[in-house]
């Protein structure tokens, strides 16, 4: 049984700021990375008491650079590096039987998310598909779901824990901190965290044959509304973009991997207008 984790950081346990998230940070950054990648080793171990044999894991954070390959064990594959055509979710259609998705965290304009964003804070205020708001974890399994795979556990603040479990209601989830506010938390320790979500994903794998992917139905609308107005001065220059408020744009698509493809071009597109004139 093969398994697919898909690893953020900002739901990692403890964390509550940008810096500990930030690469470039040398003081805190190192701490958390180290946190983030010991989630993902936790997982790999309690999918392996449940039966799983073989794991692919997508660096999903920042520069896509994070896990701590030392702490990793050695019959994994590891997708690192940025950018990936897929982003958060590459190889995800790469023959697995279920996804897990670690370290997660509420999406862009949800007041009580720490850290809350979708892709890019600097350039993603909202999105929506087929008029469902929709979060990294929503974005990311409807493309599971495009290729008929479920994903089974969710891990990271309470917000994106509860709000993926109620589309997904097959999931399992866990819950390891909430928030206070955008900076702040109430968070269990990183190894309490990491015995729990070891739990979550042995109950996780059991729960694969019940499980669904999640799917939009074709053909699919995303609405994209951006942080700033030249984002969408960018993104709407893109055949089959319409510009439909200062900052947003609409674009449908005959599949939802295809509009999937088309949200992270419109990202980058639309990151391109971040930098000063
Ligand atoms: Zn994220």
């Amino acid at each position: 049984m093969r398994i697919y984790i898909s690893c953020d950081m900002e739901g990692t346990a403890g964390v509550c700021s940008w810096n500990q998230c930030d690469p470039e940070n040398r003081d805190e950054y190192p701490i958390y990375r180290r946190y983030m990648t010991q989630e993902v080793r936790a997982a790999i171990e309690g999918a392996r008491e449940g039966g799983a044999t073989e794991f692919l894991i997508n660096d999903s954070h920042w520069s896509m650079r994070n896990l701590l390959w030392e702490e990793l064990p050695d019959d994994v594959r590891v997708v690192s590096g940025a950018p990936k055509p897929h982003s958060m979710a590459e190889r995800i259609d790469d023959g697995v039987d279920a996804v897990f998705l670690t370290g997660y965290h509420a999406k862009g304009g949800d007041g009580d998310g720490v850290l809350a964003h979708t892709f890019s804070d600097e350039t993603v205020h909202r999105v929506t598909v087929n008029g469902t708001e929709c979060s990294e974890a929503l974005l990311v399994s409807a493309l599971a779901g495009a290729h008929d795979v479920p994903v089974v556990l969710i891990t990271g603040d309470r917000r994106i824990v509860d709000e993926t479990l109620r589309a997904l209601p097959w999931a399992t989830g866990v819950a390891v901190k909430d928030a206070i506010g955008f900076n702040a938390v109430n968070s269990l320790t990183p190894s309490a965290a990491q015995a729990a979500i070891r739990t979550g994903a042995r109950e996780a794998v059991a729960s694969i044959a019940r499980a669904k992917p999640f799917t939009f139905t074709s053909p699919v609308e995303v609405v994209l509304e951006t942080v700033r107005v030249e984002n969408c001065d960018y993104i709407e220059l893109m055949p089959g973009f319409e510009r439909i408020a200062g900052r947003s744009v609409r674009f449908t698509a005959p599949d939802y991997a295809t509009a999937y493809r088309a949200f992270v071009a419109a990202v980058r597109l639309g990151g391109a207008a971040n930098v000063r004139a």
